[in-house]
């Protein structure tokens, strides 16, 4: 089915131009939408209609900051008890992302993949690392976004962590999986070049990612700041704060990503602003972590770019808007305060962000945006308007079930159930028996 017309809902757009459209449909064809208009528009056009039955049309929603790999921790206790975050990192994610195999990476990408298209994720940024299992590991990741038919930008996290080898095997990896993307264009696939963070990183390896970086025309994503630990490693060993390091080795650009950020100064943000680099916030993963909260009213008010990711808490970006919005107003000691500001990161931020990867704007549902799709199954009890559709989006749509998703016109889940040519049920064994071997191995 390549060209139909998806009729019988409220459109929230996601397009603060027009952000409600109400006895509208849309006309999909070749993975594009092609014309949004009255149904009598369309009363002329000879193909299949999917008729949503009042149920609420929404853009597919985009993850700014994901780690496939995570998913095989759920449930994970074979853990010191850990004290702070850098604890968290030697005792669990340290531990676990040595020990992963092409197999774990595949599978564990494959099921977060699912679970983000029964969620209403159809964009995902992803952070990979598995320093013993480098080459071709991207590629792995890669063949779970064909399978599933989503949408991914892939990295692989650099890191002098595990030695000046395994580094260079990090840098060849980005270097090449971005070569690919750039050969071999796909409406799938996107790279940037990963970095962990500053803290893991020596001068001498910074610099050789500075010279692809040029070369490749790219930006980095990194953790950065996540942890008040990070400022004073960089401080300390290089006389510098972490954005003004990364910015002397010209590592800010329009396209890098800048992940947590909990810890940057004024004159870190406002230097990620003049370089148009975007930072994303992730609050429950710092929550989770107890590093603190982003302020990102702050970062709004520094004229920075803020998109929303998950860090691999989960692959609900409505139930990551939501507590991001607790957070946001304990962080501001203000309930009146911040809820504007994470509720954009999702809905406004992300698709800039991502739009400068994908060219197209997805994530909104406009003429000339690519078809990616959900509809939830929402039935308000309240008047439902332009004026207040984010409240609704907060505090009533994310508790709602996402019934379809489309990506790239092709419908993914269909009633809850998913359309496609995988076996479901084998794949979650299969994911189980990789996290078991994981789990064994460490
Ligand atoms: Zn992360």
């Amino acid at each position: 089915m390549n060209r139909y017309i998806l009729q019988g809902g409220t459109i929230i757009t996601f397009d603060s131009q027009n952000p409600l459209l109400e006895e509208q449909a849309i006309l999909i064809d070749d993975g594009m939408i092609v014309k949004i208009g009255d149904l009598e528009d369309f009363r002329d056009e000879v193909c299949e209609r999917i008729d949503v039955e009042g149920k609420f049309i929404l853009p597919g929603l985009i993850n700014a900051h994901h780690h496939f790999y995570s998913t095989f921790a759920t449930g994970l206790t074979k853990t010191a008890v850990s004290h702070n975050f850098s604890e968290v990192l030697s005792n669990l994610w340290w531990r676990l992302d040595k020990n992963l195999l092409e197999e774990d990476i595949y599978y564990s990408a494959l099921v977060s993949a699912l679970t983000s298209i029964r969620k209403g994720t159809t964009t995902i940024i992803d952070h990979h690392s598995s320093p013993f299992c480098v080459q071709n590991s991207l590629s792995q990741i890669a063949k779970a976004i064909l399978d599933t038919g989503i949408k991914a930008s892939l990295c692989f996290e650099v890191s002098d962590r595990d030695g000046a080898e395994i580094a260079q095997a990090g840098i060849e990896e980005n270097y090449q999986w971005l070569k690919h993307c750039q050969n071999n264009p796909n409406p799938y696939l996107k790279g940037l070049f990963g970095l962990h963070a500053a803290f893991t990183l020596s001068d001498k390896t910074l610099s050789q990612i500075a010279e692809k970086v040029v070369e490749l025309n790219c930006g980095i994503h990194i953790h950065t700041a996540e942890a008040e630990t990070d400022e004073k490693y960089n401080v300390e060993h290089y006389g510098k704060r972490v954005v003004e390091r990364l910015n002397d080795f010209n590592l800010l650009n329009s396209k890098s990503i800048l992940a947590h950020c909990v810890y940057l100064n004024a004159k870190e943000l406002i230097l990620a602003a003049e370089k148009g680099a975007a930072i994303v916030t992730n609050p429950q993963s710092n929550l989770n972590n107890a590093v603190g909260i982003a302020d990102v009213c702050k970062m709004k008010e520094l004229g920075v770019t803020v998109g929303l990711g998950t860090d691999a808490m989960t692959n609900n970006m409505l139930e990551e808007l939501r507590i991001g919005v607790w957070a946001q107003h304990l962080k501001q000691n203000d309930p009146s305060r911040g809820f504007t500001e994470i509720t954009s990161a999702l809905v406004f931020n992300n698709p800039i962000i991502t739009q400068k990867y994908w060219g197209e704007k997805h994530g909104t549902i406009k003429e000339g945006s690519p078809a990616d799709i959900i509809v939830v199954d929402y039935e308000p009890y309240t008047p439902l308007t332009e004026a207040n559709w984010m409240g609704h989006l907060v505090y009533g749509i994310s508790q709602a079930k996402v019934d379809v998703t489309i990506c790239q016109g092709r419908i993914l889940l269909w009633e809850g159930e998913l359309l496609l040519n995988l076996d479901e049920q084998e794949i979650i064994a299969k994911a189980k028996e990789c996290a078991e071997k994981l789990w064994d191995r460490m």
